[in-house]
Order: C-alpha cells, then sequence, then structure tokens
C-alpha cells in the first residue's frame, strides 16, 4: 500500500552545500513534507536557522527555520519514510545501511554505496529500470528499506548526453575535461587563495569516479546486478572559479557516428526518458536543451535551465582525431545532488512503496 500524501522525510547533513539545497527544494514539494534535519554533533540541539550558514539565495523557508536540528543515529529519524542523505561519505558508510535496515528508503549523494553491485546509481530519465537491483538488495542483506545513490556531480549531466548519444551510434571512448565550480567541494570548501583567479588541475578521487560512474549508469540489469556499459572514459578534473554548475568538455569516440553534428544534436534534442520516469514533480523539461550558440553553453548563464535540472549541451562539431566533440553543463547542487536525489525518490514513491 502506498503510503499516503505527503510522505514524511529526513535531511542528513541538513546544514551543508546540499543540505540546503534539498531544504530549498522541498520547500512546497508536493509530495514530501520534512520531519527531521540531522547535522554534525557540534550542531545537535541547535535551532536549524542558527546552526546553518545559508548560502542560497532564497529565504531559508519558516518551518525550517525552528526545527532543531538531530544527530545522526537511526532514532533520530523515526517516522520519515524516506531518509535524503547529503552526509560525508565516511559518515554515510555507517549510518545509512542502519537506515535501510530499519525499513527506511536512503537517497544518497554520497559514494560509500556506489560501487556495490546491489546499489544503484540511478538517473531517473536515463536509467530508471536499474530500480530492479534493489529486489536484489533486499534479498541479499535482509533489509526493510533500501539505498539508491546518485553519481558524482560531474558525472550526471554528462551521463544524460552520454545516453542519448549511445541509444543513437554506440559509444566505444570517451574523453572528457571537467571544469568544476566551488560548491562542488562543500562548504567552506577550497580556501579563496586557492581558487581565486585560478585552475586547480586535480580533485582527488574525482577521475575515478567519472570513469566508472558512468559505465555503470549507462549499464545493464543481469543477474540482481549491473553489468557495466563496454565503452571506456578518461577524464580530467578541474576546480574552476564558478560558483555553482560543472562544465565539461567531451570528444567521443562511436561505432556508428552520425553523419554530421546535425544528426548529434537530434538524437540529444529528441531523447526520451523511461516511461515510468517521465511524468514525475521533478522529471527535467526538457531534459536536454541544446545551445546553438558558438558560446554557449556557459555555468553562469545556463545551470539553472529547467530549474536547474536540464542538462545544457552546446558546440556540438566533428572532432577530428574520433568523431564527435561538445560540451555539456548541468547544476553540480541540483541536477548532481539534491535535485538527482529527489527524483529518484519520486521514481521509489512511484514504483516501490
Ligand atoms: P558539506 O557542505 O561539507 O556538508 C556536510 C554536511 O554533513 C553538513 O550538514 C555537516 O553538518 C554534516 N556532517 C559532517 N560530519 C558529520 C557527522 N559526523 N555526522 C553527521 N553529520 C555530519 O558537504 P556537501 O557538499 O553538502 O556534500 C555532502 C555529500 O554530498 C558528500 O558526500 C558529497 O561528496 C556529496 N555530493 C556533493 C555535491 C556538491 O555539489 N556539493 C554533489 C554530489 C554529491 P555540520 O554543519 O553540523 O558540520
Amino acid at each position: 500500500m502506498k503510503p499516503s500524501l505527503p510522505i514524511p522525510v529526513a535531511v542528513l547533513g541538513a546544514t551543508g552545500t546540499v543540505g540546503q539545497r534539498f531544504i530549498a527544494l522541498l520547500d512546497k514539494h508536493p509530495w514530501f513534507k520534512v520531519v527531521a534535519l540531522v547535522s554534525s554533533e557540534k550542531n545537535v540541539g541547535k535551532h536549524y536557522a542558527e546552526a546553518v550558514h545559508w548560502l542560497l539565495p532564497s529565504p531559508i523557508p519558516d518551518w525550517a527555520r525552528e526545527m532543531g536540528l538531530k544527530s545522526a543515529e537511526p532514532k533520530a529519524i523515526d517516522g520519515a519514510v524516506i531518509a535524503f542523505s547529503a552526509l560525508p561519505s565516511d559518515v554515510a558508510r555507517e549510518l545509512e545501511p542502519k537506515l535501510a535496515e530499519r525499513g527506511i528508503w536512503v537517497c544518497s549523494n554520497a559514494s560509500a554505496f556506489r560501487r556495490e553491485p546491489d546499489v544503484p546509481i540511478l538517473l531517473p530519465e536515463v536509467n530508471a529500470e536499474h530500480i530492479a537491483v534493489l529486489d536484489e538488495q533486499k534479498r541479499r542483506r535482509g533489509w526493510q528499506g533500501g539505498i539508491v545513490t546518485n553519481s558524482n556531480c560531474t558525472s550526471s549531466g554528462l551521463t544524460v548526453a552520454l545516453k542519448a548519444l549511445d541509444e543513437a551510434f554506440g559509444l566505444q571512448k570517451v574523453f572528457v575535461v571537467s571544469m568544476q565550480a566551488v560548491s562542488g567541494a562543500g562548504y567552506p570548501g577550497v580556501a579563496s587563495l586557492d581558487i581565486l583567479g585560478n585552475v586547480v588541475p586535480y580533485i582527488g578521487g574525482e577521475e575515478a569516479k567519472v570513469e566508472w560512474e558512468p559505465r555503470k549508469m549507462l549499464g545493464k540489469v543481469e543477474d540482481g546486478g549491473i553489468r557495466l556499459a563496454d565503452f571506456v572514459v578518461s577524464a580530467h578534473a578541474n576546480r574552476v572559479s564558478v560558483v555553482d554548475g560543472h562544465l565539461v568538455v567531451a570528444s567521443l569516440a562511436m561505432r556508428n557516428p552520425p553523419k554530421n553534428a546535425e544528426e548529434a544534436i537530434a538524437a540529444m534534442e529528441n531523447y526520451m526518458p523511461p516511461v515510468i520516469a517521465r511524468h514525475l514533480p521533478s522529471t527535467p523539461s526538457p531534459v536536454i536543451l541544446v545551445r546553438r550558440e558558438p558560446d554557449r553553453p556557459q555555468p553562469r548563464l545556463d545551470a539553472t535551465t529547467g530549474d536547474g535540472m536540464t542538462t545544457v549541451v552546446g558546440r556540438v562539431r566533428p572532432d577530428p582525431i574520433w568523431d564527435l566533440k561538445f560540451v555539456v553543463v548541468s547544476h553540480n547542487t541540483i541536477r548532481g545532488a539534491a535535485g538527482g536525489a529527489i527524483y529518484n525518490a519520486e521514481l521509489l514513491v512511484s514504483q516501490m512503496l
């Protein structure tokens, strides 16, 4: 039996960069009502407005201001059906399984369980059918609830574009260079003296994630797990002096390359999400927007397209070494984090609960 609306949810890591996005996006969400907020011990017991260093242009919603912060333990969020996790990975690794065991559905931004074969990395507009592995997760682990994850914030928009092109032309090799916003590092994140007027050509652990997670997301459900897609990815990850919105430049080799850029643009513009993910409250509209101007997309101008859920592509053109190259921008704390996790939860509610 489906839970009645609104569905009670908790936000873990509610004071952080992603946590704040959750609070803003869950304000007036048609299905979800926040009943618990979790922070680190130093803030437990404080009111949310007192503890948070609020970074968003919209005000803190009234319902959140006076909510008391709770500690990261399962009983703190009793009563929640879904837990949105924006915890550091080491904390998530400890807490998330305990919640799943108690029947809570955890929609996590943390990387802790992404590599587990029975834990999907969901992008509903790409691989909604991957929720099928949750049956194996329940069976193997004996959980009443479960864990679903979203990818690292660089892979999400990139993988939406790759999905449309893979379906049409078959991917073989993907070479990407990321230019990642500072909000991707959390708060306070990268020191201003390191990043202002600068590019830092290293983000710990990121390249390995970008080289692996798109292959899982574009893989096939098989024997209760996910068989990785058989293309290869090479990634260079860079931190740049941008607040929000990751920009990735990509070159692709394909099995049946498009005859020209227009054919590739048409594949992306006509891309349709799986039927079960098409009409949820957070379904991006459009899923992919292809800009024709020579100097777009740009993070500052394009990351908030479609309320931050749309993948924005541009500069689609032939690649003289391989077949095709293009630029993609997506909002790291919305499509790449809080907005993506909420879309995952909507998919779970519509299919599983
Ligand atoms: P952040 O700004 O550093 O926030 C971390 C949050 O976790 C804060 O609310 C913090 O609470 C809480 N926390 C820290 N230690 C804790 C503990 N021991 N117990 C309970 N809560 C604890 O980080 P973020 O950027 O929001 O990232 C959160 C997670 O999402 C990370 O796993 C990150 O890798 C992932 N992610 C981030 C992005 C992005 O664009 N930023 C995108 C995708 C995924 P206090 O304020 O009380 O310290």
